[in-house]
């Protein structure tokens, strides 16, 4: 006998051995069936599922959450506390809580469309530049709803571009970053900083004229960037009409103090070749980093770290091809070194000077409508004296509805 033959008889003659058999095959037969439906349910969800990640160093991660907390605060149970400082008016904060999507997995439908909304949070990476702990959202909905996706992202822009209508962002540095400093502030009206007659319009314009010409400067191969000095006692407005510019022309001030502890030479370069598209970049003080802080801080036993050959670096900013709108504000314009002011780098200065005559008048005309007769008498009494206009307003708002008294008691803004 063949020994395949006699293999076989022996099996099929062998009850034991046979139910053995069959119970290996279908055992056999079940793992390659569940192997086949996960790899099926893999290779189907790849088909039909599409998913959408957010990591949260995206810009689009705060408006995504700041969106999911309107659709499904009251849906979702696993929640996380956002919590939101208010400024009014006043100057009074008040404080708002926002229920955002806590971690885990989150189901809600929006225009007709099921959603799952996965929010991971990496325990052990950390977001160096935040300090906040590396998270990410991932949507996913089914292939054929993808375009919810570019309408869900279009959406919560909306919402968080709705948030800053009418408002200027205020950035500060924040590592080689910038940061939103506080919620953005109502914008500063241009009408409420008073200049010398002409002064504002004159700068305005030729930042207007800056910002409509990027064609020019592009097909000239011209940096397209323009520095601007505002020079002049302090309380004379620098920083206001800034903002006011800003706030007029839509833009946000990104502000850097160069006297910063930390601040070194590449990240000041950075900072400026990267700051948020439609801004104002703001050095304030600028002769601070390099005269009395540079050595009042050596007594200290530290200093700053930016060089005066960083900041001209960092000013011509060799590889800046978009818009760069810079303002420098200094109390001692004769404490700047030439190298600093010379046009490419300073390209249009001016002076706020103490107030002149017609700011004298102009400030208390808005403090006091109408009062043209004690204005002038104001004015002949404060003329000058060399005051400025911050402690015009200090007086005025002492005074604060009473034109006589403010009159009366002229002598003491000092
Ligand atoms: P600077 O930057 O020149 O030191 P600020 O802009 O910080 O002055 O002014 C300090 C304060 O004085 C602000 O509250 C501002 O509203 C007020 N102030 C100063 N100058 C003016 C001005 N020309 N018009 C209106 N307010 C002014």
């Amino acid at each position: 006998m063949p020994v395949d033959t006699l293999v076989s008889s022996l099996f099929s003659s062998n009850p034991y051995f046979s139910a053995g058999v069959g119970v290996l095959g279908v055992g056999a037969g079940l793992a390659v069936l569940r192997q086949g439906i996960t790899r099926g349910a893999g290779v189907a969800r790849r088909l039909l599922l599409v998913s959408l990640e957010i990591p949260s160093k995206d810009k689009s991660y705060t408006w995504f959450l700041h969106w999911m907390s309107k659709q499904s605060a009251k849906k979702t149970h696993e929640l996380a506390v956002e919590t939101n400082f208010v400024q009014h008016d006043n100057g009074s904060i008040s404080t708002n809580f926002s229920l955002v999507p806590g971690p885990g997995k989150h189901y809600f439908k929006w225009k007709g469309v099921w959603l799952k909304v996965e929010r991971a949070r990496d325990g052990k990476m950390i977001d160096l530049s935040t300090g906040s702990p590396w998270e990410t959202v991932t949507l996913t909905t089914l292939s054929r709803d993808r375009h919810i996706f570019a309408d869900l992202l279009s959406e919560a822009h909306k919402l968080a571009l709705a948030s800053q209508e009418g408002k200027t962002v205020i950035y500060t540095s924040w590592g080689p970053d910038w940061r939103p400093f506080g919620l953005p502030r109502k914008r500063r009206m241009l009408d409420s900083v008073i200049l010398d007659q002409g002064v504002k319009e004159h700068i305005t314009k030729d930042v207007e004229d800056f910002i409509n010409n990027g064609r020019w400067y592009n097909e000239r191969g011209i940096p397209y960037r323009r520095g601007y000095l505002l020079y002049g006692p302090p309380g004379s407005g620098k920083s206001s009409f800034i903002q006011a510019l800003a706030g007029e022309l839509q833009y946000n001030i990104c502000i850097l103090n160069l006297s910063e502890r930390g601040l070194t030479d590449d990240r000041l370069n950075h900072l400026l070749s990267n700051a948020p598209e439609r801004s104002i970049i703001l050095l304030e003080d600028i002769d601070a980093a390099f005269t009395t802080k540079r050595q009042s801080s050596d007594e200290q036993g530290y200093h700053s770290m930016v060089t005066f050959s960083g900041l001209l670096n960092a000013l011509d900013g060799v590889a800046a091809s978009e818009e760069r709108i810079i303002f420098m504000t200094t109390n001692h314009v004769d404490r700047l070194d030439q190298a600093l002011i010379r046009p490419g780098r300073v390209d249009f200065k001016e002076h706020l000077g103490v107030a002149s005559e017609y700011q004298i008048r102009t400030m208390f005309l808005r403090f006091y409508e109408g009062q043209t007769e004690l204005a002038e008498k104001f004015v002949q009494r404060v003329k000058g004296k060399g005051v400025s206009t911050a402690q015009l307003q200090g007086h005025f708002v002492f005074y604060k509805g009473d034109p006589e008294a403010a009159l009366r008691h002229s002598d003491s803004v000092t």
